[in-house]
């Protein structure tokens, strides 16, 4: 079986001993309540909801599924209850301003939250996700009546915020999309088209929900420029504010799929249904980009959280399954045989597990306390600077995060041999589950292109510039710690090599415009597992400053760093070489002879 204890401990090591979050938040304008104390109990208070209710209903649910009959869709048993309890707890607005009923706390802490609430029940985890991102996209764009009437019920889960984007001939690429928004002559829009594949587009769990629907005005440029964003509800409002009746927007289906089954996802007919502009006209891809943005950590969060539940499951079966015997001698000559985990490959998959995840929660809770710096720090520079390092990170933390989800999810797996392959121990689903965080919210693909052909170009790389600089402040207050060599070293060397391969890219794309997207993957994954050796070495220097209460958890980090350094990070020298071999081993292969 599956098993999740929520990693308490660990969270705290990373907001306090690496990140010093509290010093950082407190003294930001808005944010003086958010303590350590207060910070550690929200995380205990979403643990116990986590392992309570949430963890126990993440089987039932994929078995039983959503069902849609006669227009409606029910969510499997348990999911409703759970989603009252969660709603009634005020997780829905954590971070949504107090004026509309939020509970205006910092993203950072935010982070955490979704990836307990992820590493209990993915399925059930996308519902809050994308309201908190309606939330986001309202708070900055919606008008001051929109704001007020939307914004309460949203905070408090009474309503579900969904966003509309994807149509069947239109995923990756927007500028296709045919919705279409006639004006009504009264303020109002009347929104015609079809969109598929609509997280919690309906369901039986909120009493309305606020469509986010990217749609034509007729005066619309073609492509990405011509989009503009509506709010499309599903009940009118009456004049009084009180649900009105339905509006012209309905499921036409749902989809059968590979995973996440009780995270409901519809095809959503919009047959001159009403609404109203969100933002400027024809400006609407920028606008939901400021909940794309958010949702795409959310889903790098979902990676991660899926890898922590699979590790903790494999890790305990391998203590307890008992096959064969240790190398060198037999480790329980009492028993039959020894239990697995002392089979180098065994530890092997742990070990790369751990790894990857501990270093991405910091890399994520690091990231996420630039987003509140972003938005609260009183300096313009700072704001900028903290900005800069969000935009640059988005889509590493939710590339490598699901990337690794999907990997360490499929490894840990393989920990359960043959049982994992079988429904009732629950690993085949965290397999099934964590595999659409590749591909929603713009594919991985999209993200390294993103990462190179946005990211890295802004003002002749002042982003990535920005973040060397962060590296460089580090290594500068290692400088000449000996216990912390065997760390900075390959962190330099990696530094160097990410710069180096940064150049090339640059220079690359000059004389072959198919270069840089032939890279853009491994280009990515080459910047994560930097990036996470920086996450490393800031976790061994916190690690080492533990006293010796903390001894055997200080020396399990040192361990584990040692492990990523010497058996990870050299996976950037191979990927250095993929990266500049260029884009001909690919690209010359005849269209016709695939
Ligand atoms: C379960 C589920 C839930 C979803 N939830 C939502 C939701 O709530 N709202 C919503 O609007 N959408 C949602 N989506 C849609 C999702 O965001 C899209 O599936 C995704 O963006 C990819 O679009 P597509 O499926 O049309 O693939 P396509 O765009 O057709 O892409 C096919 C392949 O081509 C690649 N590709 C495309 N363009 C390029 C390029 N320029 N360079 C290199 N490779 C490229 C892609 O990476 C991909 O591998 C959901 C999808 C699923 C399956």
């Amino acid at each position: 079986m599956t098993v999740y204890t929520a990693p308490l401990r660990e969270m705290r090591f990373v907001l306090h001993d690496v990140l010093g979050a509290a010093d950082t938040l407190t003294a930001l304008p808005g944010f003086a309540d958010s303590t350590a104390d207060l910070m550690d109990a929200i995380l205990a208070e979403c643990a116990k909801l986590c392992e309570g209710v949430l963890f126990p209903l993440n089987q039932t649910a994929d078995q039983e599924g959503c069902t849609f009959k006669d227009g409606k869709v029910t969510t499997p048993k348990g999911l409703k209850e759970a989603y009252a309890q969660y709603a009634e707890g005020g997780w829905c607005g954590l971070t949504a301003d107090p004026e509309f009923g939020g509970q205006g706390l910092p993203e950072t802490i935010d982070y955490l939250v979704s990836e307990m609430i992820g590493s209990a029940n993915l399925s059930f985890g996308l519902y809050p996700g994308l309201t908190q991102g309606t939330i986001l996209a309202l708070t900055h764009l919606g008008t001051p009546e929109q704001k007020s009437y939307y914004l309460p019920k949203l905070a408090g889960g009474l309503w579900q915020g969904t966003m509309c984007l994807t149509e069947a001939h239109a995923g990756t690429d927007l500028g296709l999309l045919r919705t279409k928004a006639v004006p009504n002559g009264d303020g109002t829009y009347s929104i015609t088209g079809s969109k598929i594949f609509i997280s919690g587009g309906e369901h039986d769990m909120t009493e309305n929900h606020a469509h986010l629907v990217l749609a034509r005005l007729p005066d619309a440029p073609e492509g990405s420029r011509g989009i503009s964003m509506f709010l499309v509800p599903k009940f009118l409002p009456n004049a009084d504010g009180s649900l009105g009746k339905r509006n012209a927007v309905a499921p036409g289906s749902i989809e059968h799929k590979m995973g996440m089954k009780a995270s409901v996802t519809c095809v959503m007919n919009f047959d001159g249904a009403t609404g109203w502009l969100v933002g400027q006209p024809h400006k609407g891809l920028a606008g939901m980009f400021v909940m794309m943005n958010k949702e795409r950590l959310f889903v790098g969060s979902q990676g991660f959280s899926t890898a922590e539940t699979a590790y903790q499951s494999a890790a305990a079966y391998a203590k307890d399954r008992l096959q064969s015997r240790a190398a060198d001698k037999p480790a329980y000559p009492d028993k039959p045989a020894d239990p697995i985990i002392v089979h180098p490959d065994i530890r092997n998959r742990l070990m790369f597990s751990r790894a990857i995840i501990e270093a991405g929660r910091t890399l994520a809770v690091w990231t996420h306390l630039q987003v509140d710096i972003s938005h609260k720090h009183p300096s313009p520079a700072a704001r900028q600077h903290a900005d800069d390092m969000v935009g640059l990170m988005t889509p590493i933390v939710k590339a490598s995060g699901t990337d690794y989800g999907s990997e360490i999810a499929n490894t840990c797996l393989q920990v359960f041999g043959g049982h994992g392959y079988i429904r009732e121990h629950g690993m085949e689903q965290l397999v099934r589950d964590v595999r659409i965080t590749q591909i929603y919210e713009g594919t991985n693909t999209i993200q390294a292109l993103d990462l190179v052909g946005r990211k890295l170009g802004i003002d002749e790389g002042r982003l990535f510039k920005g973040w060397v600089y962060e590296v460089d402040k580090t290594l500068a207050r290692l400088n000449g710690r000996n216990d912390m060599a065997e760390f900075t070293g390959p962190l330099k060397e990696g530094v160097e090599r990410l710069k180096s391969v940064t150049l090339w890219m640059t220079e690359a794309g000059k004389a072959d415009p198919n270069a840089r997207p032939a890279a853009a993957v491994d280009y990515l994954k080459l910047f994560g597992l930097t990036a996470f050796a920086w996450a490393w070495v800031l976790m061994i220097e916190a690690a080492l400053l533990k006293t010796n209460d903390d001894a055997d958890f200080a020396a399990a980090k040192v361990l584990v760093g040692r492990y990523f350094m010497q058996r990870v990070l050299p996976q950037t020298i191979s990927l250095d070489a993929v990266i500049r071999s260029g884009s001909q081993s690919m690209m010359a292969l005849k269209e016709g002879a695939f």
